[in-house]
């Protein structure tokens, strides 16, 4: 064979060399990995509903291709303090939320669609602005399965809110709750724990959630970190008592052995302003000392 048939030959084969095909590539974006780095020029290849491959994807075709010129293209965004859970029940597809990219609802900072007695769901029913619905029913887990049934875009979760285990079982009394009724709210969380509950949510700021006692919350997420959950917590002032309400929050991550979270950490009021740095200096001296103790915040000004 002589070099010149030998070249026509190689120049055939490079030809016909299949191009790696895939289900989708989305092209030129500005691809933002989740990991905090900056973001890279480049394709997102997808099969079904898994990533393929990412990065410069010139040798391959997508059954379907998006040129995504000018945008950015980042993982799912999670709304971790979503109030859409009666929204939903009227339209699932999220649209409000969708469009700017949140694709996993965290629900129950203090207060959950379920566990519910006859009584709340009376009350619920009661309180029904312009959203209507029945109410079928009783847990988290079912209330989660139930929207799941009806359809919707995003995936959802949702802690189990301190607040409706207290109503549940004290209603809106302010007292602590007698022996039995501890125990059986906290069967309630364990409940809600193995129906995939993330943990225990309480909203300390507001009647009822604030007639609980330390030492309640302290119980009740004990049973949640047996079921591997956290603590998250609109934490009980945030203002004139907030480094007090910080170390609420660390003593029962302590004293539960449970990851807790302050949401939308903030120093209310220009004279409370000046406590942030203390905050942040309790926060730190707890994780150097082994506490998994986490922060969020408003990315805008509230
Ligand atoms: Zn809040």
């Amino acid at each position: 064979m002589s070099f010149r048939s030998l070249f026509v030959i190689l120049l055939l084969l490079s030809a016909c060399s299949p191009k790696t095909e895939y289900d989708l590539i989305i092209r030129n974006a500005m691809i933002y990995d989740g990991s905090g780095a900056a973001p890279v020029a480049g394709e997102v290849a997808i099969n079904a509903d898994t990533i393929a491959a990412v990065g410069k994807l010139e040798n391959a075709v997508g059954k379907r291709e998006i040129d995504a010129q000018g945008m950015a293209v980042a993982p799912g965004f999670i709304n971790m303090l979503s109030w859409a859970p009666v929204s939903l029940i009227e339209d699932g597809r999220s649209q409000s939320d969708i469009r700017q990219g949140v694709t996993l609802e965290v629900f129950g900072e203090g207060w959950s669609m379920g566990p519910l007695n006859e009584k709340m769901k009376q009350e619920e029913k009661a309180q029904q602005g312009d959203i209507k619905y029945d109410i079928n029913w009783t847990t988290l887990g079912e209330y989660l399965d139930y929207l799941v049934a009806r359809g919707i875009s995003t995936n959802i979760a949702s802690f189990v809110g301190a607040t409706t285990v207290r109503i549940h079982e004290v209603g809106y009394d302010n007292r602590p709750p007698t022996p039995e009724e501890l125990e059986r709210m906290k069967a309630l969380v364990r409940q809600a724990m193995e129906e995939g509950a993330l943990g225990v949510g309480s909203s300390l700021i507001y009647a009822p959630a604030f007639y609980a006692k330390t030492d309640e919350l302290i119980e009740l997420c004990k049973v949640a970190a047996e079921h591997g959950g956290m603590y998250i917590s609109h934490i009980r002032s945030e203002g004139n008592r907030l480094l007090e309400s910080v170390d609420e929050l660390i003593e029962i991550a302590r004293a539960a052995n449970i990851p807790a979270e302050i949401y939308h950490l903030k120093a209310a009021g220009r004279t409370n302003w000046h406590k942030m740095d203390e905050v942040i200096a309790r926060v730190e001296s707890a994780r150097a000392a082994g506490l998994q103790i986490t922060a969020d915040m408003y990315t805008y000004t509230a």
